[in-house]
């Protein structure tokens, strides 16, 4: 393979003159990682994580792209914010990035269109979450009557403003619970139990058929964002069959772990939505293996310790990193069903192909940028805080084993990752803008 300045040129043997060589014999090749879900909490949560240390943990884990949602502060939501944090991501970042804008009820058509001229790869609405008028914050339990809190977002604003993004081949990613089902199943979690009570199947299989609805009415592009449920798959696969436009998205704790894990995780499990049963981990893996979901993101989530590992699963905040063993979990899953290669498919390919980033992304290939791991098929890597380079190290999957370990990572021809350790600069990484 040639690399020159930092896109790929031909995928040929032996090295030309002057050529810096890498030996990779014994190694896969494989396109860098696409995280099409994260939460950098930069700007506005510095003690949860910033884009140094996000990346720095991307890197380490041979994801090269981090896709970060709008939820920061203040949240994504005019193309003045968006510019900010640009700004901000450029200055911090390891690897590339993109950004989604956000959705929220009182959201105007103008503010859709100029997030998307910015380069926005499409918006997000969290159903039920609500923001915060005096700092823009995107806030949950948005069923309490607050005058500080806008309307949460629902089907109203999404089909407000579905044909707008139609118009512009933009998708709607959407973090689907029925806000209306979770008030009225809502108690207090004293128990694992509970909390899977208090958050069931049904509230993402109701959200995702009335999404279904409007996409197919409007022909918007919704993209179910970590889906946790057999319900909520089969409600997707009957819109799908009905027409609507939807892409699917899950993540590694819902493919990894079922409640049987809750009393050994503790409050580092608590998630929204929760992590299911065996029953619903089973029929996530075997749609991944049947090509029906698009990608797998990771909802990359750090909180400090305090807010996490001192608390009650009631009190303790929900969400976990992940993005530093997405690609090893997605291995290691993609090995025993027989193919590693569907791992760069649920990874690399997937999101850049949902996201419109490929082939410059996602692709190895000529032309596409020289974003690309070494990863030794003979090694083996457990899942330890201590290694992990997140400012929350305590993810879901401590402990897991992979049969695989991430030796070089490249970023545009770069290195910035080897064995596991963020190598080079921080504050090289740089926007990347859909092509629709
Ligand atoms: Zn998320």
């Amino acid at each position: 393979m040639h690399v020159t300045e930092g896109v790929i040129v031909s995928l040929e043997r032996g090295g030309g003159s002057g050529a810096e060589e890498v030996d990779a014999a014994g190694l896969l090749i494989l396109p860098g990682g696409i995280d099409a879900h994260v939460h950098s909490r930069d700007p506005g949560f510095p003690h949860k994580e910033d884009f140094a240390t996000l990346t720095a943990a991307a890197a380490a884990g041979g994801i090269t792209t981090v896709v970060d949602m709008p939820n920061t502060v203040p949240a994504v939501e005019n193309v003045a914010v968006f510019q900010e944090k640009v700004e901000i991501a450029s200055s911090r970042a390891r690897v590339d990035f993109a950004l989604w804008g956000l959705l929220g009820s009182e959201s105007r058509p103008e503010d859709v269109h100029g997030l998307l001229d910015a380069g926005s790869v499409g918006l997000k609405a969290f159903l039920g979450y609500a923001i915060r008028r005096s700092d823009r914050q995107v806030v949950y339990t948005p069923w309490q009557d607050d005058p500080e809190l806008e309307a949460p977002a629902g089907s109203g604003a999404i089909a407000r403003l579905a044909p707008d993004l139609a118009r512009r081949g933009a998708p709607l990613a959407v973090h689907c619970e029925d806000p209306d089902i979770l008030r009225s199943f809502a108690r207090r979690s004293r128990t694992y139990a509970d909390l899977l009570a208090s958050r069931p199947a049904l509230a993402e299989a109701v959200a995702i058929a009335s999404l279904g609805v409007i996409s197919q009415r409007t022909g918007l592009e919704v993209q179910v964002v970590h889906l946790s449920s057999a319900l909520g798959l089969a409600a997707a696969r009957e819109a799908r069959r009905a027409g609507a436009r939807m892409v699917l998205e899950t993540c590694p704790q819902y493919l990894w772990l079922s409640d049987e894990d809750a009393e050994r995780l503790g409050p580092i499990m608590k998630m929204y939505p929760p992590v299911r049963t065996g029953a619903d981990r089973a029929a996530l893996i075997e749609s991944l293996r049947a090509g029906l979901i698009d990608r797998v993101g990771t909802d990359h989530a750090p909180h400090s310790d305090g807010e996490k590992l001192g608390r009650s699963l009631d009190d303790a905040l929900p969400g976990s990193p992940g993005v530093e063993t997405l690609y090893l979990s997605c291995l290691e899953l993609a090995r025993r069903q027989g193919d590693v290669g569907a791992a760069a498919r649920w990874v690399a390919e997937g999101p850049a192909r949902s996201l419109g980033l490929f082939p410059r992304k996602g692709a190895v290939e000529p032309g596409a940028d020289a974003d690309l791991l070494l990863v030794d098929p003979s090694a083996e890597t457990v899942v330890w805080a201590a290694a992990m380079h997140s400012q929350q190290r305590h993810g879901c999957l401590e402990g897991q084993r992979f049969g695989f370990a991430v030796r070089s990572v490249y970023s545009r021809g770069e290195l910035v990752a080897r064995d596991g350790e963020p190598v080079g600069r921080a504050g090289r990484g740089r926007l990347v803008r859909p092509e629709r």
